[in-house]
């Protein structure tokens, strides 16, 4: 489902590479963890796969990446918005609404989504991630948890293959990053979804992962297991 080839960035001015030579593949299906100390190149590998890196940022993209077959350099973002989704580091400073509800459907609503496809979404979103009774709160009165799910929320509803997260729960208390991290679960177990998700604090997610990957920096190729494997190294 995510296949990386031979990929490396290099940002301007940067004296290394942030990445080189990186030959990865993740099958559909599977929750996995990338991990690694800070600096190993972690949110530039998940930018290649949800297409920031080179859209949105300086760097340079060297290999191929394809996400279900297609390659994240030849397509502007929101043309993959389908196929991969992705939540960055600190959701909601991007949030552009003021309620749950109107967040979940402004995506769908800049793709041109009909108006009947968008309110069963909506709802079916609310559902899926247990936000139904904060549907008309302002965003600013929520938890760290409410907010992460409701950042994660806004690119589900237009059903991405692929779901990309930046540290979903380094920012939040250990019960609310369990709400979190139970979503994910579910959107693979129930939905099929893939994930991909980047945490350098290991102890609290890794019970979750299928499958760890580690960057250990200074070049070295990523270490690729399961989760027992993995944090045996
Ligand atoms: P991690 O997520 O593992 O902490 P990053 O991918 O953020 O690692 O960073 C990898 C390297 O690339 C670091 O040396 C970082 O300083 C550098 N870097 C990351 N983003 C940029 C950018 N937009 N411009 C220049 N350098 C960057
Ligand atoms: P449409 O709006 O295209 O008619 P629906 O919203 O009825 O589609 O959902 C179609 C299918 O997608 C349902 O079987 C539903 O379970 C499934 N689905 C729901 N949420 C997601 C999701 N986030 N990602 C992928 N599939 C999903």
């Amino acid at each position: 489902m995510i296949r990386l080839e031979q990929v490396g960035v290099t940002y301007p001015d940067a004296a290394e590479p942030a990445l080189a030579g990186v030959d990865l593949h993740i099958p559909e299906g599977e929750l996995c963890l990338l991990a690694g100390p800070s600096g190993t190149g972690k949110s530039t590998l998940l930018g290649t796969v949800s297409g920031l890196v080179p859209h949105f940022t300086g760097g340079t993209l060297h290999g191929r990446v394809l996400v279900d077959g297609r390659d994240t350099r030849s397509h502007r973002p929101r043309d993959l918005a389908d196929v991969v989704g992705s939540v960055g580091q600190d959701p909601a400073a991007h949030f552009v609404t003021d309620t749950v509800e109107d967040e979940l459907a402004y995506g769908m609503e800049s793709l041109g989504t009909p108006p009947e496809v968008m309110r069963r979404r909506v709802e079916e979103t609310l559902d899926l991630l247990g936000l139904a009774e904060l549907r008309d709160r302002p965003l600013g009165t929520l938890s760290g948890g409410q907010q992460q799910r409701v950042a994660i929320g806004s690119v589900l509803t237009v059903h991405p293959r692929v779901l990309v997260l930046d540290e979903p729960t380094s920012a939040l208390d250990p019960a609310a990053a369990e709400e979190v991290l139970a979503v994910l679960q579910r959107l693979v177990h129930d939905l099929g979804t893939t994930v991909l998700m980047a945490e350098h604090r290991l102890e609290r997610v890794v019970q979750y992962a299928d499958r760890v990957v580690l960057l250990p920096g200074r070049g070295q190729p990523p270490v690729v297991g399961e989760p027992a494997e993995v944090m045996a190294v």
